[in-house]
């Protein structure tokens, strides 16, 4: 049983990815006492996703054995540019139709309750400064690296939105200009480099070459049911492939360390997203030392790069404390 002090007093926090969305009831000291997970199916459309999120909303309250009227406010990381401000969602490239939509405006329509809206990736920060960090750094940059990679940047103690409401898209700086096409139309962005889908891309293209890799041996030679863990398992079975495709990513990410420190100058550097919770053990080292070659020199001295433990929940928890911050 909750004690009664948290009473009334939960909030829920979303996590709207481009192909599921995570919901988590959250009680005043920040614990996660309920969860739902639902697929986006955004090939169906906007009314559909909106149907959706407001379904994860009351399946998780549900989960919790409480009542939607428990529950003070709900918050949102969605991904793309977000107007904090209105809730909107002015553009998002992984949800197709997605342009200036009014998710605050439409989810407080049907919830009855405030919404709050924010980048996916500035609220997985949020998340892991609160919760992780205890917000103790004053200055802490956050990788997410997924299916994209997202980014978020404490600044001053604060989260930093910039001019335009899109600062941290950290996934879109250019690392190699004559590098592969990424979404976002550009070339060579970090995500286009980095992210799981480049890694995978990367392994599939090296198997067409007459690579040899174990992963073929376990899920054929489509890798149609690859995911993140495969090519950790392959890694401890010995697969220099995979080593190698892994090492070359946990490089550019260290490349992607290395301008951010130059730039921002934080206390910590939080890694985190579905590719280093389970390849943080493989990636660390080789991320740390690259990081260190082409950082400034002086600008690493006592900055810590570490490894989120709050894997996929770094969303839904920075979700829970915007929807707490905005009933304060
Ligand atoms: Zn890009």
């Amino acid at each position: 049983m909750p004690e009664a002090s948290n009473k009334d007093n939960y909030v829920v926090g979303v996590d709207l990815g481009g192909t599921k969305i995570l919901a988590g009831v959250f009680d005043a000291s920040l614990e996660c006492v309920g969860s739902a997970k639902l697929s986006t199916t955004a090939q169906r459309g906007l009314e559909s996703v909106l149907e959706r999120i407001e379904r994860a909303v009351r399946d998780t309250v549900d989960e919790a054995d409480l009542g939607i009227k428990q529950v003070s406010a709900v918050g949102i990381g969605a991904p793309g540019a977000v107007d904090f401000d209105n809730g909107t969602v002015i553009f998002a490239p992984n949800l197709e139709g997605w342009k200036d939509v009014a998710l605050k405006k439409e989810l407080e329509k049907h919830l009855g309750i405030p919404v709050f809206v924010e980048n996916d990736g500035n609220i997985a920060m949020l998340g892991v400064h609160v919760a992780e960090l205890k917000a103790k750094p004053r200055h802490a940059v956050g990788i997410f690296v997924g299916t994209g990679i997202g980014g978020g940047l404490i600044l001053n103690g604060e989260l930093h939105r910039g001019f335009n409401h899109t600062a941290g898209e950290i996934g879109h700086m250019v690392i190699d200009v004559n590098g592969p096409k990424c979404g976002c139309g550009n070339r060579g962005c970090f995500e286009a480099l980095a992210s799981r889908t480049a890694i995978f891309q990367r392994i599939k293209a090296g198997i067409k070459e007459g690579e040899k890799t174990t992963l073929t041996e376990t899920l054929g030679d489509n890798l149609e049911d690859l995911r993140s863990g495969d090519l950790r398992k392959a890694i401890r079975r010995g697969d220099k492939f995979v080593v190698k495709v892994i090492e070359q990513a946990a490089e550019y990410i260290g490349i992607g360390v290395a301008n951010l420190v130059n730039i921002f100058g934080p206390e910590v550097v939080v890694l985190g997203g579905g590719v280093m919770e389970a390849l943080a053990d493989e990636m660390t080292a080789v991320i740390v030392k690259t990081a260190k070659e082409h950082a400034m020199p002086g600008t690493m001295k006592n900055v810590e790069i570490v490894a989120s433990k709050l894997g996929d929940n770094a969303g839904i928890t920075g979700a829970a404390v915007l929807a707490r911050r905005g009933t304060k």
